[in-house]
């Protein structure tokens, strides 16, 4: 299966990426919304995106409004990952398409488990 790492910070990629491969994932990286908006739909076979809020050129919210905008992406599962833990945030996600949400920092645990709840079986 092949994830897409979205986060302006290397270090965080890096991070979610290992996690990622320990569950067997092929993991690819976009350092903003408007790069993962280019490069999500060259990924064939991708299965999930992981989704940073705060970034420059693009953020996560309207990352997710444009690529839920294009028809064969209507239905990528989007697990966002942020330090944004605030009730209304969560909710503007939601509302926004994401599948789920981590608040950072998060446990392994905590992690495999919001993948698995997202990943169709
Ligand atoms: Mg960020």
């Amino acid at each position: 299966m092949k994830a897409l790492v979205v986060d302006d910070s290397r270090a965080m990629r890096r991070i979610i990426a290992r996690y990622l491969q320990d569950l067997g994932f092929e993991v690819h990286e976009a350092a903003s919304g408007l790069d993962a908006l280019v490069s999500a739909p060259k990924i064939p076979g991708l299965s999930l995106i992981l989704l940073d809020w705060n970034m420059p050129e693009m953020n996560g919210i309207d990352f997710i409004r444009a690529l839920r905008a294009i028809d064969k992406s209507k239905d990528m599962p989007i697990l966002m990952v942020t330090t944004n833990a605030a009730k209304d945030d969560i909710v503007e996600a939601l509302r926004a398409g994401v599948d789920s949400y981590i608040i950072k920092p998060f446990t392994t645990d905590t992690f495999k488990e919001k993948i698995e709840a997202v990943i169709p079986r």
